[in-house]
């Protein structure tokens, strides 16, 4: 136990609580497996409370929000993105202890969260209010206008735990929604303290409201409630089809972020000189390693021209052992650990089961050996190189969301471009090439919502995010990430009403 006293991280219209039941779960560091914060543990009844204070905030005598002028309510989301800055080192840091990622990774996070609710306000701030149709007749006025959608849940993952509720929280505000988050269960802290921030940007009490808890409990509550009006899931593909299928009786709207299995596809051309040899390598390391390849977009299936697979793969190699593992805070270091016990449990099953369907460990493939920087009691796992993979293995065809990188080859276009699609998931993908004509070839045929083209993460937040086949349903980001958080309606209005004469009696 940690002795520290459970923070109160259930925040319903306005008040921050402990859970209904008094139930608390300890927040564990995983570099180390020691716990470092205890939250509340809600349930049902907590979800039921936040659902009536959102639904009260949109709908009743309190319902000031979603009539908020357009330009107030971006006033409210650049106040939020000046906040972030101010606490970005303590945000910061502690998205670093909470997922296990380099400091720095936590402090470009807390910046991207800020551009996403810069961006929102830029958006709904530029935009027109509506759009006037031409009805046939100076007679006749027709306008379609936006409106909100009603109380929003928005469920989130650990491996970028405010990022990606920032790709929520942004756009239903800026539509002028109210919400319940339920942060992943692991990683909730720094979505509590983002609640924190609204409030003191001054949005209104029962806007935004926040569960902390189980994804069993919480998580299926909201998704079926009948008085939430849209879920935006970010997580795994088993717990978004559950999504989908609580929330079907009552007809929300659902959006859904789900895995990823991308491709990297070099192409032998893009490593003709030295330096493009190092850069496709360098960036095939950090496509599949960053994060201890915990992201969604993880290029963790290489898939290179096999002319030369064998000087690439020894150099990838090379370096995949060299980086620096360790506790995230500490000096120097490159990768931090994976989430969870049971998540490296996860990756360790899939590189033992590749490696009897015939794979070949190129590096890593185990537990470092434990130092200052990385207590034994930590999750760490090496960086993984698998060559000789194939289609049928299991670590090629599913995600598996760690350090893992498995390599395919390909001696024609054609064959490189099959192999990238040959996947369930379709959210993003790359193509080295120094050929700029196959390049937009290749890209146009890739069955991915994001490819790059000799680049490999990268995203903008003016652009739209989400996946193809069973990465998702519905984009985040981008025009079409705030029009997820709208309804429109249609307003005709007759100025010189007439009898229409149908009915002759
Ligand atoms: P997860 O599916 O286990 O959990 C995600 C969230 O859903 C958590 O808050 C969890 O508590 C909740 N949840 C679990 N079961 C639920 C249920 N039955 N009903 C409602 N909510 C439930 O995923 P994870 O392990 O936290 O995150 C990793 C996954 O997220 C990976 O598959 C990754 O690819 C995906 N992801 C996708 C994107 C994207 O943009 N497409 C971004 C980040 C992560």
């Amino acid at each position: 136990m940690t002795g520290q006293q459970a923070q109160k991280t259930i925040h319903a219209g306005g008040e921050w609580r402990d859970a209904v039941s008094g139930a608390t779960r300890e927040i564990l560091d995983p570099a180390d497996a020691t716990p470092f914060a205890v939250v509340a543990e809600g349930d049902e009844k907590d979800t039921d409370l936040a659902v009536a204070a959102a639904h009260r905030a949109f709908d009743g005598a309190q319902g000031e929000w979603p009539r908020t002028p357009v330009a107030e309510r971006a006033a409210l989301l650049r106040r939020v993105a000046d906040l972030l800055v101010r606490d970005r080192e303590k945000l910061g840091l502690l998205e670093s202890r909470d997922a296990g990622k380099t400091l720095e990774e936590g402090r470009v996070d807390i910046d991207c969260v800020a551009d996403a609710f810069r961006y929102f306000a830029d958006l709904v701030a530029a935009e027109a209010p509506g759009r006037v149709v031409d009805a046939g007749s100076s007679d006749l006025h027709s306008v379609v206008v936006h409106e909100p959608v009603g109380v929003c849940a928005l469920i989130t993952p650990w491996n970028y735990p405010l990022l990606q509720a920032s790709w929520k929280i942004a756009p239903a505000l800026a539509a002028g929604n109210t919400f319940v988050i339920k942060p992943s269960e692991i990683t909730p802290l720094t979505t509590v303290a983002l609640i924190d921030l609204l409030v003191e940007a001054g949005l209104p009490a029962g806007v935004a409201n926040i569960v902390t808890g189980p994804g069993h409990s919480v998580g299926a509550r909201l998704a079926e409630h009948p008085d939430v009006d849209l879920v935006s899931f970010t997580g795994g593909l088993v717990s978004g089809t559950k999504v989908a299928q609580a929330a079907a009786p009552s007809v929300k709207k659902v959006a859904l972020e789900l895995g990823g299995k991308n491709p990297n596809v070099v192409f032998a051309d893009a490593c003709a000189t030295e330096e493009g040899f190092d850069t496709a390598v360098d960036q095939a390391l950090n496509a599949a390693f960053i994060h201890s390849g915990q992201v969604c977009s993880a290029g963790g299936r290489l898939i290179v021209e096999e002319s030369v697979r064998d000087r690439f793969v020894a150099e990838l190699a090379r370096r995949a052992g060299r980086i620096r593992l360790g506790r995230g805070t500490a000096d120097g270091v490159e990768c931090g650990p994976l989430v969870s016990e049971q998540q490296r449990a996860k990756v360790e099953a899939y590189v033992d089961s590749a490696l009897k369907e015939g794979a070949v460990l190129r590096s890593g493939g185990r537990r470092p050996e434990p130092s200052p920087e990385r207590p034994e009691n930590g999750y760490f796992y090496e960086p993984t190189v698998l060559d000789h993979c194939h289609r049928e293995m299991r670590v090629v065809r599913e995600e598996v969301f760690g350090p893992v990188l498995t390599v395919e080859t390909f001696r024609t276009e054609d064959e490189a471009i099959a192999l990238a699609n040959d996947t369930e998931y379709g959210l993003a993908g790359a193509v080295w090439t120094a050929d700029a004509g196959r390049a937009r070839r290749v890209a146009g045929r890739l069955r991915h919502g994001t490819v790059w083209i000799n680049d490999f993460h990268p995203y903008l937040p003016q652009a739209e995010w989400g996946g193809f086949g069973k990465s998702g349903v519905g984009r985040e980001l981008g025009p079409a990430g705030l029009a997820e958080y709208r309804e429109s309606k249609h307003v005709y209005q007759n100025l010189a009403p007439r009898p229409v004469r149908w009915f002759t009696g």
